[in-house]
């Protein structure tokens, strides 16, 4: 096993493909304007972003984090059932 890494030469991206310094200045759009983190505390490597403060997940689609509350999944309010979970897939 080697090292893993990117073989070629290129920006450096952070998780789900955005720009670490992307991640730095993006919040939440809500008001609580929370921090933004890759991924869910189930799935690390899922393709959201999951606010710290109101734990709004707000889904990344081509590298491009759309965040937009009408958009977001979970979060404070959210009594929709959630029934169209994913199973475990691959
Ligand atoms: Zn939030």
């Amino acid at each position: 096993m080697s090292a893993a890494g990117d073989a070629g030469r290129g920006p450096t991206t952070g998780p789900l493909g955005l720009d670490p310094v992307l991640l730095e200045i993006l919040a939440c759009p809500a008001p609580d304007h929370g921090e933004l983190r890759p991924g869910t505390p189930d799935d690390p490597a899922a393709s959201v972003l999951t606010c710290q403060s109101c734990g709004r997940r707000f889904p990344v689609t081509d590298g491009i984090p759309v965040l937009l509350l009408s958009e977001a999944t979970g979060g404070p309010g959210d009594d929709a059932p959630v029934a169209s979970g994913t199973p475990a897939d691959g």
